[in-house]
């Protein structure tokens, strides 16, 4: 990234932490064994390493190791599920899910099962009663994001989890915006299952996690193969990545609580500068209870994708990036009920850990710029 650039577009992707690079070179060079050939030290090596990253993942989210398995990302993580789910229940979702939920379902809904997309709220919330008021889906998996990548907001999974007793709801989260940013315990939160992805947390690309509990769900496989990863995602694994994955867990956990502190500053100082010097600007999500990382703004009567063009010296999005350039506008903005214009005027950042002050007051003063520029030529 060439350093004049400055990088607010975290939800999309991290910078691997030059840490975590460090720890995965010696599995490219080095220690390259194929952790499943147990017949020779260097297997043991692979295998010794896939077993402590599988520690690290799953003390990030306080699960057993034991009902990790990795996967190349949150995508095939939420794939997998929803697959193996759909031959046996039907699914209860939001439409604020990201795409690698939205789209498994789309096409779930035409083969088989029934799929119902439960209503949020203004600020992309499940609304209390959804789950038992959906009554013929008893017995459903449940797939509700926990923090959402445009807008931030985070769910309260335990008032979800709450809905879901004492019936026999299975229920998953899409953890993928929140792993590292905020404390995630699978036992509070009470999921059966949620997913990971380590490129958002500062691992690199190609590595994720899902987390199933007591590994007691037998999940059909979407590939067949190898017995790796309990046979749910057979394949030699990627070790180097995971190694990369588990490190990156390993700094997320012991660095959570500074880390969510400056994350929130920076994040804020941004909205400030951008808030304070700008007329008609509105924050989206829910304020008091969103991702420390992300903002997203609507400003009133500017063209997102022209603002984007304006600014080339930063880093930032009109929305998901599984979405970019697809023409559309944001089906999460739709479904808290913003209009199609607002949509279109509305921006999202994300800081991370090596975002600076610098780099944020430089950043705003580049958007209040490029919008007051904009806004006295529409006159
Ligand atoms: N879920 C959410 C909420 C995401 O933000 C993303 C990535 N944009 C994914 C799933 C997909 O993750 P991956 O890139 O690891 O496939």
């Amino acid at each position: 990234m060439p350093p004049s650039l400055i990088y607010l577009d975290n939800n999309a992707t991290t910078k691997v932490d030059p840490r975590v690079v460090e720890k995965m070179l010696p599995y490219f060079t080095e220690r390259y064994g194929n952790p499943s050939s147990l017949s020779h030290p260097a297997g043991w090596s692979a295998k010794n390493a896939l077993d402590n990253a599988r520690e690290q993942v799953a003390a990030l989210i306080h699960a057993s190791p034991d009902d990790i398995i990795f996967t190349s990302g949150a995508t095939e993580s939420n794939n997998i599920l929803l697959f193996a789910a759909a031959l046996s229940t039907s699914i209860l979702s939001t439409p604020v899910e990201h795409s690698s939920i939205l789209n498994p379902l789309r096409h779930i809904a035409r083969e088989e099962s029934n799929v119902l997309l439960m209503p949020v709220d203004s600020l992309g919330r499940v609304q209390a009663g959804s789950i038992a008021s959906a009554d013929a889906f008893e017995g459903a998996l449940v797939s509700v994001i926990l923090a959402n990548n445009e807008i931030g907001t985070i769910q309260n999974m335990r008032d979800v989890a709450e809905e879901c007793e004492p019936g026999e709801f299975l229920l998953h989260t899409d953890a993928t915006q929140a792993v590292g940013k905020i404390p995630i315990n699978v036992n509070d939160l009470k999921v059966d299952f949620l997913s990971l992805s380590a490129h958002k947390f500062h691992g690199p690309k190609g590595a994720g996690a899902l987390y199933i509990r007591n590994n007691r769900f037998k999940l059909s496989p979407l590939t067949f193969g190898g017995g790796q990863e309990h046979g749910i995602r057979p394949g030699t694994e990627n070790v180097p990545a995971i190694v990369g994955m588990g490190e990156a867990a390993r700094l997320c956990a012991e660095e959570l609580q500074t880390n969510s502190g400056a994350l929130a500053g920076l994040r804020d100082l941004l909205q400030q500068n951008i808030v304070e010097s700008l007329d008609d600007v509105r924050v989206n999500g829910d304020i008091l209870n969103r991702l420390p990382n992300t903002l997203s703004i609507t400003i009133q009567g500017i063209d997102a994708e022209e603002l984007l063009l304006k600014v080339p010296g930063v880093c930032f999005s009109t929305g998901s990036a599984c979405e970019t350039g697809s023409g559309k506008s944001s089906h999460v903005l739709a479904a808290i009920g913003m209009p199609q214009k607002e949509a279109r005027s509305t921006i999202r950042f994300a800081v991370s850990r090596f975002t600076t002050n610098e780099e944020v007051n430089r950043a705003a003063d580049l958007i209040v710029q490029a919008v007051r520029s904009m806004r006295r030529h529409q006159f």
